[in-house]
């Protein structure tokens, strides 16, 4: 089992390689965020062994019980927050995540602005953050709608203060992914923004062609999740 999601992982980095080498990019260029979400330590302890440290999780709770207890024995782990966050969480969310992707109302902004001030109990943690937009404008889906980005973008930077270091997307499910990256790139592009997050297991080669930066992947690592139970 840990063989088998190392080896996974070694598959997933030259796919990779070999899709930015196809992009005339540099492989160095992309960082692979792994989507740890639902796993428990026996899955995510094999990545980490192989040399791995920059991971993805969903929910600011589950998070909180799997990660600070890792981090004591890797100093160097990057966490990145990927599914929507609750006011309320936060000042959780500061403490424990490097980046926060998923930026997307200006309630939000204004509550991270606050717990990111000077003099707030952040622990010197200031982390960068990504403007999800819906690019499929998906009534369930959370991200900015493509028509407001523009001055959601300047808000966050201008007004709110936030270190904005790029953009992220989760295209519909049942749509090809290509167009939705095209427009995302293009909407960074214009604002000057460097980071670009898109593409999972099923479309992050496709990503990589039109410019991803960071890519999520969690099944082509880990092997199917076991289905959640909504309760
Ligand atoms: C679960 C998840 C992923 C990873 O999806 P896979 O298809 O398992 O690679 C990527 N991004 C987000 C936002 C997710 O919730």
């Amino acid at each position: 089992m840990s063989h088998e999601i190392a080896d996974n992982l070694a598959a997933v980095k030259a796919r990779i390689a070999a899709a930015a080498r196809a992009a005339g990019r540099d492989p160095d260029a992309i960082t692979l965020v792994a989507v740890a979400k639902t796993l428990g330590p026996e899955k995510i302890e094999p990545a980490l062994v192989a040399g791995h440290r920059v991971f993805g999780e969903n929910r600011v709770q589950e998070a909180k019980a799997k990660w600070p207890g890792l981090r004591q024995h890797y100093p160097d782990l990057v966490l990145h927050l990927i599914g929507p966050l609750q006011t309320n969480k936060v000042r959780d969310a500061v403490a424990l995540f490097d980046v926060i992707e998923t930026v997307d109302r200006p309630r939000l902004a204004q509550a991270l602005a606050q717990a990111l001030a000077p003099g707030a109990e952040r622990g010197g943690r200031r982390p960068r953050c990504f403007i999800q937009v819906n690019t499929g404008e998906e009534a369930q889906k959370a991200g900015v709608a493509p028509g407001e980005a523009d001055a959601f973008i300047a808000a966050c930077r201008d007004d709110y203060g936030l270190d904005v270091a790029g953009l992220m997307c989760i295209p519909p499910v049942d749509q090809p992914s290509a167009p939705h990256f095209a427009l995302l790139a293009k909407l960074a592009e214009r604002h000057g923004l460097a980071g670009l997050s898109m593409g999972m297991s099923a479309d992050f080669e496709t990503a990589i062609r039109f410019g991803a930066t960071h890519v999520r992947v969690g099944t082509a690592i880990f092997g199917a999740r076991p289905t959640l139970t909504r309760l």
